[in-house]
């Protein structure tokens, strides 16, 4: 299975999963306006399947017949794709399972992954009617791109699977509390950020995460290239800085220190990978692939992993997907299977204007570009997250998952996805 896009095979046989409640309200409104006709006159037969409830998808994902199905669309926001993709894992033909062509059609108030999609099709920034129109058109032309999964372990939840986001902090607690908003649209994001701005807090934590560009048996990458290419000689900058968006002096802190000693060791990079390859991973008998990066949560985190210093933080946001909301780039060089956990967080001390001007920068994907202090960036393969607070919201995809510790890896091109 080398290759990146295929073909739906035609006729398609589509089975579209419509959620009454998302949004608005008005996902069938939305279908029979717009969607309803432009299958039909791209001639994909499709079979409307209304969902009744929470984890009806869910269900239906896990007991359906799938070879009587070529693709499974969503129409919703991101919250029943991850029913979806999580239905079709738990079975025990999970591998051939979550090879379905999965596609995606905003319906919902947080539409990031129809967004995401749109944003890769090269076409400029469109929310709404108009991002359905577009979603709706990519889908019809039926192409078939491999996805991103990020296996997500908690304390004592099964397992999941995240094709989106992991947030903790002002994130995502404005992601559930903007849910009370859900009639305004997408706009609740910005009405949730603007009130949380106003109750700024810190929450304290430990943050640790396996850089990518560490990753030595992983060659696709030119930026993996370069780290392991460089040497200790001449005006080389250290790979170091690429940690610090700024490339300013005080931005020096104890986690670049040890990246820079890391790369500056005399012991090569895959000796000491391959050493600390867990041996035993924290993967128990379960469905879907076994992670092979993580180590049990109440096991300190593997020796080549980065802990970060600071333990007071604004937010930690986890993205695999451009878009955190139809109008929020957050991270603006994720690709749909680039095989990476675009890590940010925010450090506390930051100004609650600071804060705001980062939001509207992301509007534009610009954030990285206002040379914040407090925002830092880093590309890596997995994560673990140790809140220290016995309560608080972290949400995966925007779902509400189990607070305490939890941890990550991406599995790259995981997932199909119709990306037009
Ligand atoms: P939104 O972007 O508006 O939040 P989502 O697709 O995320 O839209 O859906 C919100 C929630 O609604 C999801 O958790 C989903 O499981 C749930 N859901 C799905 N179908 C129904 C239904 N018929 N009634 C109520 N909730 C539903
Ligand atoms: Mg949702």
């Amino acid at each position: 299975d080398g290759v990146l896009m295929s073909e739906l095979s035609c006729p398609c046989r589509m089975m579209l999963l419509v959620n009454p409640q998302s949004g608005k309200g008005q996902a069938l409104t939305l279908y029979n306006n717009h969607i309803q006709r432009m299958l039909n006159e791209a001639g994909v037969p499709h079979t409307l399947v209304i969902t009744e409830r929470q984890n009806h998808a869910r269900e239906l994902m896990r007991e359906a017949d799938l070879s009587q199905w070529d693709a499974i669309v969503i129409m919703s926001g991101d919250g029943l794709l991850f029913e979806v993709i999580n239905g079709l894992l738990e079975r025990s033909d999970w591998e051939e399972a979550i090879r379905t062509p999965l596609g995606i059609l905003p319906g919902g108030s947080g539409n990031a992954l129809a967004a995401s999609v749109h944003h890769y099709s090269g076409a400029s920034p469109v929310s709404s009617e108009e991002l359905l129109i577009s979603c709706g058109f990519l889908l019809c032309k039926g192409l078939v791109s491999h996805m991103d999964l990020v296996s997500i372990h908690l304390s004592s939840s099964p397992r999941l699977f995240s094709f989106l986001s992991l947030a903790w902090g002002f994130v995502a607690d404005v992601d559930i509390e903007s849910e009370k908003y859900r009639h305004v649209g997408a706009a609740r994001f910005t009405v949730g950020t603007l009130v949380r701005l106003a109750s700024l807090r810190v929450y304290k934590g430990r943050l640790a995460y396996l850089p990518a560009t560490l990753v030595y048996n992983n060659q696709e990458h030119s930026r993996n290239n370069k780290t392991l290419h460089y040497n200790n000689q001449g005006s080389t900058p250290c790979p170091a800085s690429i940690l610090c968006p700024s490339r300013d002096s005080s931005c020096q802190t104890a986690v670049q220190n040890t990246f820079h000693n890391f790369c500056h060791s005399n012991n090569s990079l895959k000796v000491r990978r391959t050493e600390s390859v867990p041996s035993r991973t924290a993967t128990k008998a379960q469905s879907g692939p076994p992670d092979s990066l993580l180590l049990p949560l109440d096991q300190p985190v593997p020796r080549d992993w980065v802990v970060v210093q600071e333990e007071d933080f604004v937010l930690m946001l986890a993205m695999y997907q451009s878009h955190l909301a139809e109008d929020l780039l957050a991270a603006p060089d994720s690709t749909l299977d680039d095989g990476l956990i675009h890590l940010f967080y925010v450090k506390a001390g930051i100004s609650r204007a600071a804060l705001l001007r980062l939001f509207l920068a992301m509007e534009k994907g610009a954030h990285m570009a206002t040379n914040c202090q407090h925002l830092v960036h880093m590309k890596v393969r997995a994560l673990r997250l140790e809140p220290f607070s016995p309560k608080g919201i972290i949400t995966v995809d925007g779902e509400v998952v189990e607070y305490g510790p939890v941890q990550a890896e991406v599995h790259r091109g995981l997932a199909r996805l119709i990306t037009g």
